[in-house]
């Protein structure tokens, strides 16, 4: 609906005849509306276009200027009043609503990893005196600080300092390179650029100043792990080791609408809102490289809430994160954030380490942990390996990312002898689990509902219309945790007008009420969780001198479920396409992140195409499952 449609409905709805709304009918001498019907309309106008018209100083406008003033309509704006009226969003920060300060006893311990522990109040402390160490360093609030730390104690105390500071924090995979980071470098203009000097034999702070080099917004590098900084860096352990000596401060007893912003421990803070965005998530993406998706304090602090609720972590939980914590699954949802909102405890673990998370578990009495399929089935091996280990403590294995099938389900079940919690969710916002109290079938079998009472659910086909229940469609979701744009507005596609977005994936609905994760429509390989966009990775195949064409397909993988097969045809002249190893030497080159590279390569002499010209990417994956099912 545009802007003039919109403010005609409002004025239908107020009772004025359809012949009277002209574009140049004027609101008071034309239509004759009082003062009520004046204070009704700019109560809708803000609900609808997420902006205000005073329209009793204003002269007296007609349709088309009151359009011109107001624009175009904001998918979701009249939402959000619903969303706080119902209590989903609330006046509430999200550092406040994780630190708890207050409500959960200071001594308990609250963040492990490293061989340090962190009493409640000493993260409360540490996140202050971070606080603090950044301001001083520079780092003001409203400015954007890409945060690309492995699963570390640093990782968690400068996320929540950077968020009390007001600074936004852009969580990104440690795994990414510098062809995804120099475009959420460019969408987001960051000024500080927070690495490990070096993790898994790469040189982060090497990337890190050749990123400063090419984006000018970049003023500082906080770094872990540098023995001596160089000009223009800061070593992030000093700020998160230097806890601020004034004891943690007392909770606020109502959290207000707008901070009034008092100092905490010397920290100069910005008058923030709920409303503000307290950080940014990276998308796995449908297309091209990670979008950037703006999560603010109260639509987070919802999903933190609700999905802390359907894991049931309570203040004796402990969970470990061993999956990447700068993605939402092991941060957010609920994950880390949830744990310590709830008053648990969280362990910090290295994802490819399956024995050394057994120990962990029999040490610090883990009872959740988040894994991918993957991982889980990595996790089966390693537990034979775990001999003895005492792993009674475990309550709950969430598994999410990608599709688990149902006998890895089960045996996972049988083998930890703890809940399987199946997550389907996205960065995006729309988080499923199946609850606790699920039977086993529809545990291992299903992808779990909505963890939020707001989620609307729509299951569509081809053109938009809801198909028949338990009949396979997309899923296009809405609610209070759900993104109604990525920022800046790009990849406008995967919303609808109004505001649902499409996740491109196939689910259909179980007689149980869960959703059942069918496929896919969007053109990605998920390979053991982590998304490849196969037109980012074409797209650079085929800068390629030795390649004509190029298409990338999921092709079936034991342990990772997916992974990238590469068809390719070769140069011009009849010349051999490159060798695998060339290509992954090539795009390796070309700053792309080594998840992304394919596993193996096909050279045709022309890609097969459909009835419509368009390359055959079913028939491909047909083909390369075949020929893995034939060598196996
Ligand atoms: P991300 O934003 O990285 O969390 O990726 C979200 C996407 O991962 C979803 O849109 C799905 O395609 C996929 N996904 C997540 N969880 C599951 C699951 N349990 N089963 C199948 N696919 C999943």
């Amino acid at each position: 609906m545009t802007g003039i449609e919109e403010i005609r409905k409002i004025l239908r709805d107020l009772g004025i005849g359809e012949e009277s709304l002209r574009d140049d009918a004027r609101l008071r001498a034309d239509l004759a509306l009082d003062s009520v019907d004046l204070t009704q309309i700019q109560i809708e106008l803000e609900d609808r276009f997420a902006t205000h018209v005073d329209l009793w100083t204003a002269h007296d406008l007609t349709l088309g200027q009151l359009a011109d003033a107001v624009g175009e309509p904001v998918p979701g704006a009249g939402a959000a009043r619903e969303y706080r009226d119902r209590g989903w969003w609330r006046p509430e920060f999200l550092d406040d609503l994780v630190l708890g300060t207050g409500v959960h006893d200071g001594n308990r311990a609250a963040l492990v990893g490293g061989g340090r522990t962190f009493t409640r109040a000493g993260l409360g402390a540490a996140v202050s005196g971070c606080a603090a160490g950044l301001s001083r360093s520079g780092v003001r609030p409203g400015e954007n600080v890409l945060v690309q730390l492995p699963n570390r104690i640093q990782l968690v105390v400068l996320v929540l300092a950077l968020i009390r500071l007001g600074a936004r924090p852009v969580l990104a995979l440690p795994s990414l390179r510098e062809h995804e980071l120099d475009t959420v470098l460019t969408a987001l203009a960051p000024t500080a650029l927070a690495v490990p000097a070096r993790h898994r034999r790469f040189d982060h702070l090497g990337l890190a100043e050749r990123l400063r080099e090419r984006h000018p917004s970049v003023r500082t590098l906080l770094v872990t792990g540098a023995t001596g900084p160089a000009d223009g860096q800061v070593r992030i352990d000093d700020l998160t080791a230097a806890a601020d000596p004034a004891p943690a401060e007392p909770a606020p007893a109502e959290p207000a609408a707008v901070d009034p912003a008092p100092s905490r421990a010397g920290v100069v803070e910005a008058v923030r809102s709920p409303s503000d965005t307290a950080l940014f998530l990276l998308s796995s993406g449908t297309t091209g490289p990670p979008k950037p998706i703006a999560r603010s304090h109260e639509a987070l602090g919802h999903l933190v809430r609700v999905s802390a609720a359907a894991s049931e972590l309570t203040p004796e939980s402990v969970f470990l994160a061993v999956l990447p914590a700068t993605h939402a699954f092991a941060f957010c949802h609920p994950g880390i954030l949830g744990t310590l909102a709830g008053g648990g405890k969280v362990v910090l673990a290295a994802p490819d380490d399956a024995v050394e998370a057994m120990a962990l578990i029999e040490r610090e009495r883990v009872t959740h942990c988040a894994l991918t399929p993957a991982l889980a089935r990595q996790w089966l091996t390693a537990r034979a390996a775990a001999g003895t280990r005492d792993l009674s403590s475990l309550r709950v294995l969430q598994v999410g990312g990608a599709r688990l099938d149902e006998s890895t389900a089960a045996e996972l079940a049988d083998v930890f002898a703890c809940r399987i919690q199946q997550v389907y969710g996205m960065s995006e916002g729309q988080l499923n689990f199946t609850r606790l109290d699920d039977p086993p079938e529809v545990a291992f079998t299903t992808q779990g509902r909505p963890a939020s009472p707001g989620d609307e659910i729509l299951v569509v086909d081809g053109e938009g219309r809801p198909v028949e229940d338990g009949e396979a469609g997309e899923l296009l979701v809405r609610g209070p945790g759900v993104v109604t744009a990525y920022h800046g507005d790009v990849g406008a596609a995967s919303f609808t007008a109004d505001g649902f977005y499409r996740t491109g994936d196939l689910v259909r609905r179980h007689p149980s009420g869960n959703l059942v994760v069918a496929g896919r429509l969007k053109d990605v390989i998920n390979r053991g969780g982590e998304k490849i966009p196969a037109d980012e990775l074409e797209a650079l195949v085929l800068s390629h001198p030795g390649v004509r064409a190029a298409a990338a397909v999921a092709m079936p993988h034991r342990v990772l479920g997916e992974a990238v097969c590469l068809y390719v045809v070769g140069g011009d002249e009849g010349a051999a396409a490159p060798s695998l190893r060339e290509i992954r030497t090539f795009l390796e080159g070309r700053g792309l992140a080594r998840f992304k590279l394919p596993e193996r390569l096909v050279e045709v002499p022309a890609l097969p195409l459909t009835a419509v010209g368009k390359t055959d990417k079913a028939g491909l994956r047909a083909d390369i499952a075949a020929r893995v099912e034939a060598e196996a």
